[in-house]
């Protein structure tokens, strides 16, 4: 069968190894819905694998039309099975009526937009495991305290556990992207609300690391206001504070709003 020409455009970066294609295949954990939604499976490299597993009932969702071509006829069992379009542009709740988990070497060009899809998604999407680029990986997986700690990672973490679970080198990929890559599990912790404004919280985590330099007092005037906190937190930059820790500040930030109106 003639192979898929790789196009760029499309972040088409096709995995050549097969002892890590079937590591990041049985990286999901135990708890994880069996229903299995594959992003991008390009020439189906991950895809083989998952259909081993006979207890998945794996969908795909893959925006080049060669691929699902090529994958419909290497295995006709998915004909059905198969999205021929954009997993950014999916309604999934409409997709998918009951929990599901989502695996892929991920289009590195929409990593952000799968994660923050994943955010939005987070009570049908209990767990995703994958490959992103290493540095997007980091972020995704970093604590606070550390320079790539950032919007996404709090974000994330706020309703996700994340555990980095190794990396990969470029020249196991056709063509080789020029960035090292990393695969990661993000499974859902025990919030299932924040106690706090979930949207207050959003802005303040987005307002706070739009100046990562800046003490919170700083960064956060536009919401503040003119209210002077006094308490020692706003002395602090967003980078040095916890899930936990914006969650507090929410909290406080949302009394003190409060006493000025
Ligand atoms: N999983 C394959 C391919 C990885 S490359 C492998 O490991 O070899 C990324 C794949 O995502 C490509 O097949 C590309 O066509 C697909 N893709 C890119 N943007 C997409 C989108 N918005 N929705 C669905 N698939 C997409």
């Amino acid at each position: 069968m003639d192979r898929v020409r790789a196009k760029k455009h499309l972040g088409q970066h096709f995995l050549k190894d097969l002892n890590i294609a079937e590591r990041i295949t049985t990286s999901m954990g135990a708890e994880a819905p069996k229903m299995v939604l594959e992003i991008g499976p390009g020439m189906g490299v991950l895809t083989q694998f998952l259909l081993k597993n006979k207890e998945l009932d794996l969908h795909l969702v893959e925006i080049d039309r060669a691929s699902v071509a090529y994958l419909k006829k290497k295995y006709p069992e998915l004909e059905n099975k198969i999205v021929e379009g954009d997993f950014l542009r999916m309604d999934l709740a409409k997709q998918f009526s009951e929990p599901f988990a989502v695996i892929g070497n991920f289009p590195y060009n929409i990593s952000s937009q799968i994660l923050f899809k994943l955010i939005e998604n987070k009570d049908l999407i209990p767990e995703l495991v994958g490959m992103f680029q290493k540095e997007v990986a980091e972020r995704v997986a970093a604590g606070p305290g550390s320079k790539t700690y950032g919007v996404i990672s709090v974000l994330l973490q706020a309703y996700y556990n994340i555990d980095y679970l190794f990396t990969v080198h470029e020249n196991v990929f056709d063509p080789p992207p020029k960035v090292k890559s990393g695969v990661i599990r993000v499974y859902r912790n025990d919030r299932d609300k924040l106690p706090c404004d979930e949207k207050l919280f959003k802005r303040i985590v987005k307002v706070g690391f739009n100046q990562r330099r800046k003490t919170l007092s700083n960064s956060l005037k536009s919401i503040l206001l003119d209210s002077k906190p006094q308490n020692e937190v706003f002395r602090k930059r967003p980078e040095q504070l916890s899930v936990q820790e914006f969650i507090e500040l929410t909290n406080l930030i949302e009394k003190l709003i409060a006493e000025k109106s």
